[in-house]
């Protein structure tokens, strides 16, 4: 018997910044999916987010490396961050897929991401370069309606009412962050300033 391919989740994602609602998805999609690694990949300028300011690559490639650091199964990419221009997923997992061509790849997005899908830059070849991994995510609906049945599978996470805008809002008015990101990424935020007096959104 040939032995099974390795399984790698791929959690893409603009990390500004990176939470824990981002770390429970990842940790149970693995669990859950038998998944040997999660590889985080933070975007390099995502397309979604044009007209928003968003936080320099190094910074959220950073926060990522620090709030993954302590779990094995954690790693993270900086294919989307080095690749110039804009990130589109599609190219991401040309590239991660020409890394690892001995691995099946399991892309993990939320219920707001998953609804977009069919307008992502070539939407239609993703189904054949990942499988795709649907997660709940409090406030969304998850629907895979209109997607092909056998490329997505639906996974309830446990729920963490966190979103990246709502973790800037909080440390640009001075209220705290602290248990929604990880420690170190709190001490990250504080000591570069970052999302102070911001007015984006
Ligand atoms: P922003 O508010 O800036 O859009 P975000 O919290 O949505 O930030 P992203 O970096 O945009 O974080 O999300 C990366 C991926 O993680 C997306 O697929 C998103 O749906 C998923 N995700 C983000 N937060 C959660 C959460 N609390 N629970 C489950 N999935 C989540
Ligand atoms: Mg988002």
């Amino acid at each position: 018997m040939s032995p099974r391919r390795p399984r790698i989740g791929v959690m893409g994602g603009t990390f500004d910044p990176v939470h824990h609602g981002h770390l429970v998805a990842a940790s149970e999609a693995a669990a859950r999916l038998d998944l040997d690694e999660v590889v985080f990949v933070p975007t390099g300028r995502p397309w979604l987010k044009h007209h928003k300011t968003v936080t320099s690559s190094e910074h959220r490639y950073l926060m990522t490396v620090i709030a993954t650091a302590s779990n094995p199964q954690f790693t993270v990419s900086r294919v989307d961050v080095d690749r110039p221009g804009v990130t589109y997923t599609v190219d991401t997992l040309r590239e991660l897929r020409l890394e690892r061509p001995d691995a099946d790849l399991y892309f993990i997005t939320g219920a707001d991401a998953i609804e977009q899908i069919l307008t992502w830059k070539d939407a239609d070849k993703l189904w054949d370069m990942a499988h795709f991994v649907a997660v709940t995510r409090p406030g969304h609906h998850l629907s895979t309606e209109g997607l092909p049945a056998d490329g997505v599978t639906m996974l309830e996470v446990p729920a963490l009412a966190i979103s990246s805008s709502d973790c800037r809002r909080r440390a640009g008015a001075g209220l705290p962050v602290w248990y929604l990101v990880p420690d170190g990424v709190v001490q990250y935020i504080a000591k570069h300033g970052l999302y102070r007096g911001l007015s984006d959104e």
